[in-house]
């Protein structure tokens, strides 16, 4: 595998995006890096980031730049990123991180944007059957036959719908996505760095794309 790999994973949130990146972190052997993991677990330490992401994330907005930023730069400074590289999954987000991000990588630049291409209805189809292990944040699809309690098969926590994935909150993702993450996209591709995965398909599928993205860019 590619030693050393950095890459970023774009897409809709719900697009499918978080399982994949946790797979494919797997298969290169590279930390999976969630900035929406990151403030989750912040929420649940009981930080003062946490306290504040959490109101933001609920409502389906997105968290400053600033804070987002240097979370990011401490987070890639760590041995295990400098060293073995990084699949960053939700930042950036805003031209403004992009930007950010690359004063922050400019000694060891990413090698590789992808976008999880996922059309918006079918995100919305994906999302209303999203649930979420409490405690590890293994993901999982309802099938509508679930009993209320759903006990986690990796580590026995609760199975529950993320309190974000109202249908609310995730109409107002989803229009933030478009106003703020997906001119990423064009920038990307105007440096001739973005590479576009169809995430449509069985997991298995998109997966051997994604692998057979990453291989190419070697
Ligand atoms: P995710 O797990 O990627 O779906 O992120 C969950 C929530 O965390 C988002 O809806 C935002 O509120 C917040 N968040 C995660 N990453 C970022 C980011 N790069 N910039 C701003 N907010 C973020």
């Amino acid at each position: 595998m590619i030693p050393g790999a950095r890459l970023i994973i774009l897409g809709r949130q719900g697009a499918g995006k978080g399982t994949q990146c946790v797979r494919l972190s797997r298969h290169l052997v590279v930390p999976h890096i969630s900035t929406g993991d990151m403030l989750r677990a912040a929420t649940r330490e009981g930080t003062e980031l946490g306290l504040m992401a959490k109101e933001i994330m609920d409502a389906g907005g997105l968290v400053g730049d600033d804070i987002m930023i240097g979370l990011v730069d401490e987070r890639l400074g760590r041995p295990d990123a400098t060293t073995r590289g990084y699949i960053l999954d939700g930042f950036p987000r805003t031209v403004a991180q992009a930007d950010a991000l690359d004063g922050i990588t400019s000694e060891r630049p990413i090698h590789v944007v992808i976008d999880l291409d996922v059309p918006r209805e079918i995100v919305l189809e994906r999302i209303s059957a999203r649930r979420v292990c409490r405690d590890c944040g293994t993901n999982y699809t309802a099938s509508g036959q679930e009993s209320q309690t759903w006990i986690c098969d990796v580590c026995g926590g609760d199975v529950q719908q993320r309190d974000d994935d109202t249908p609310d909150a995730v109409n107002r993702r989803l229009d933030l996505y478009e106003s703020q993450t997906s001119p990423l996209i064009e920038h990307y591709a105007a440096q001739g760095r973005l590479m576009v995965v169809n995430g449509v398909g069985r997991p298995d599928h998109v997966f051997k794309r994604l692998t057979d993205v990453v291989e190419s860019r070697r």
